[in-house]
């Protein structure tokens, strides 16, 4: 009986990053490898796509930045993260080489003076209000003389490209870089890279994209499937209608069941909620999710398949895209992947 796993296809990542890269036009591709790689594993996903050509990566925190330094070894790689530079901090950006994504005047200030004119990133604000200079702010920053590497911007609905949202920030952006001439600017995330040419600049910061995630929350048939996570099945029983499965007997059979008990659960990362909502993939036809998703146990059915003890069950994968399990979860793809958990065997194709 094999445990339940993991299975990343770095073949099909460097695919996704090419497909990215040729959307972008000729603006760099920068993977956004925080979290863990979303999970995935960011040290074997930042060295294959290094290979690919790689040469800037996105992380949230110091401790990715230096994780990420440290299993990219000699290879050349610049390191932006996205917390900036907070106070106590300083030390070891320079450290570990890492490049702080300025995210307030205050952050500038500190870079200033602790910086040693260290390259940095400036965040703009366009419309999210969660980090970044406001435009004033920018300009005043402008003046000072800061060593710029890049300026960015972070899109709130590029997954909704209908959105009048994504040209108004587009056209704050725009002035946001006029104030720092030659320095090259990025704007688009996944979805905004499916947004055009416009949205690209000079670089795009793609993460759910490059793991498979379609940028509108739905497969997306120019990607393909990086993450697939299945589980065996540990046995399967008949119940008969007026009968209950699992916890707090939120399941009533209406019909003689078959059913197929998988050896996963919430604690390696299938999500509770989606308890009697989401599916399995059997022999690529669906089984449902019937009752609550538990600690290591879930109740598929599978009536009028062809199941077996030891068959393997994909929870998402190419019969169960990760997008539909997420929606059927109430999530999102993103969810999905930075809660697999460390239970879980993991390998990789395509080391
Ligand atoms: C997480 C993040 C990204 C990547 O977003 P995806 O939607 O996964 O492509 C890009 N830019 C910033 C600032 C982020 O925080």
């Amino acid at each position: 009986m094999p445990d339940s796993r993991l299975t990343i296809d770095l073949n099909a990542l460097a695919a996704n990053h090419a497909t990215l890269r040729g959307m972008a036009g000729g603006a760099a591709v920068a993977p956004v490898v925080k979290a863990d790689g979303y999970g995935l594993g960011a040290a074997a996903v930042a060295r294959r796509l290094h290979a690919e050509g790689a040469r800037t990566f996105y992380v949230a925190r110091i401790s990715e930045g230096e994780a990420l330094r440290t299993a990219l070894g000699k290879l050349p790689a610049e390191i932006l993260v996205l917390d900036g530079a907070v106070a106590d901090a300083v030390a070891r950006l320079k450290a570990a080489a890492l490049t702080p994504v300025l995210n307030s005047p205050e952050q500038v200030e500190l870079w200033r003076v602790q910086g040693e004119g260290g390259a940095a990133a400036l965040h703009v604000d366009t419309g999210m209000n969660r980090l970044g200079l406001t435009l004033e702010q920018a300009e005043l920053a402008a003046r000072g003389g800061l060593r710029l590497s890049w300026v960015m911007s972070h899109l709130a609905c590029a997954d909704e490209p209908a959105n009048p949202m994504n040209a108004r920030q587009l056209g704050a952006f725009r002035q946001a870089r006029a104030l720092f001439r030659d320095v090259r600017a990025s704007l688009a995330n996944s979805a905004g890279v499916f947004l055009g040419p416009d949205y690209a600049f000079e670089m795009v910061r793609p993460g759910i994209s490059l793991y498979g995630g379609g940028p509108q929350g739905r497969p997306d048939p120019r990607l393909q499937v990086v993450a697939t996570l299945e589980a065996p099945i540990l046995q399967v029983r008949d119940v008969s209608p007026g009968e209950t499965v699992g916890y707090g007997a939120t399941f009533t059979a209406a019909e003689p069941l078959r059913v197929g008990i998988l050896s996963a659960g919430y604690a390696d990362g299938v999500l509770r909620a989606g308890s009697s909502r989401s599916f399995a993939a059997l022999g690529g036809r669906r089984a449902p999710v019937i009752g609550r998703v538990s600690m290591d146990l879930i109740a598929v059915d599978v009536t009028g398949m062809d199941a077996r003890p030891g068959d393997l069950a994909q929870m998402f994968g190419p019969d169960a895209p990760i997008d539909e399990v997420a929606a059927a979860s109430d999530t999102l793809a993103y969810e999905l992947l930075v809660r697999l958990a460390p239970r879980l065997q993991r390998r990789y194709i395509g080391a």
